[in-house]
């Protein structure tokens, strides 16, 4: 039972943050997940849920755990970096690595998936993708998120076009758009920062909920959007953003 009952999930990314918040949340939906990362460390310790190392830049890995994998209901593509600077200190391999990453990655994983996802759709009458932006996108401008709003808005144009392509074929696809979430890559940003505490502080200045939010107020959009509920919602980007855009 669950409100995922019966749906096979990948998420990629699963390794901790929200990738890994929505492979729990997600399981304990009843759902059958495949929680995947990069790092195989991360991934222990997800009890009762299938795990597989996956870096999502790999091609041939994609490709490969698309041959592996019957078809889907649900697919996360969670992963994603964040650069910081403004556009002089973009470096073009940091360029490069956001649209790869971010960008590229995501597209040839729904390249891979999708065929898998348009059979089973074609049984169920539906399947769900979700892919992660960011409120920092086209939605709007951040300081010191060049590559990162560019590669961001660019994953609500891919997601845009792909529901647009096959919503008469069951396919939804719709992008998640969270503001600042505590996770360990933020208190990382954070922690190498000149000032740690008064970058905490800036990052807290900028939720006018006056906090972060935690991947437990993130996940239940997550789940929302890979179960039926949504059945009417495509191409959306989905702000989850305690006010940011008000
Ligand atoms: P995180 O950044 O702390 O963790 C990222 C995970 O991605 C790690 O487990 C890492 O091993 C994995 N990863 C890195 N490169 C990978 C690759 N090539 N292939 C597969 N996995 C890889 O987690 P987070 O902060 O929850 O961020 C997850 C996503 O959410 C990112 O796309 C990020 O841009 C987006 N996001 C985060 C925030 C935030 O404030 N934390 C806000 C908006 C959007």
């Amino acid at each position: 039972s669950g409100r995922l009952a019966g749906k096979s999930i990948l998420i990629t990314a699963a390794g901790q943050g929200i990738g890994r918040a929505s492979a729990i949340a997600c399981a304990n939906e009843g759902a059958r997940v495949l929680a995947t990362d990069l790092n195989a460390d991360l991934l222990a310790g997800l009890d009762g849920i299938e795990t597989q190392v996956l870096d999502v830049t790999d091609l041939a890995a994609i490709q490969a755990l698309a041959a592996s994998v019957g078809g889907l209901d649900g697919l996360f593509n969670c992963a994603g970096v964040v650069h910081n600077g403004t556009v002089l200190d973009i470096q073009d391999k940091d360029w490069q690595f956001a649209f790869d990453l971010n960008v590229t990655a995501m597209m040839r994983t729904i390249r891979a998936l999708l065929p898998g996802m348009l059979e089973r759709a074609a049984q169920t009458g539906t399947a769900s993708i979700l892919n992660m932006s960011s409120m920092a996108s086209s939605v709007k401008g951040f300081v010191n998120r060049t590559a990162y709003g560019a590669s961001k808005a660019a994953v609500i144009g891919l997601t845009k076009a792909i529901a647009a392509d096959y919503v008469a074929r069951g396919i939804r696809c719709n992008a998640l758009c969270p503001g600042t979430v505590d996770t360990p890559s933020l208190r990382g940003r954070i922690a190498s920062a000149a000032d740690p505490v008064q970058a905490e502080k800036d990052f807290i200045a900028r939720q006018p909920m006056g906090r972060l939010a935690t991947v437990e107020d993130i996940v239940p959009m997550v789940v929302y959007l890979l179960s039926d509920e949504s059945r009417f919602v495509s191409g959306q980007a989905m702000l989850v953003d305690g006010g940011v855009t008000i």
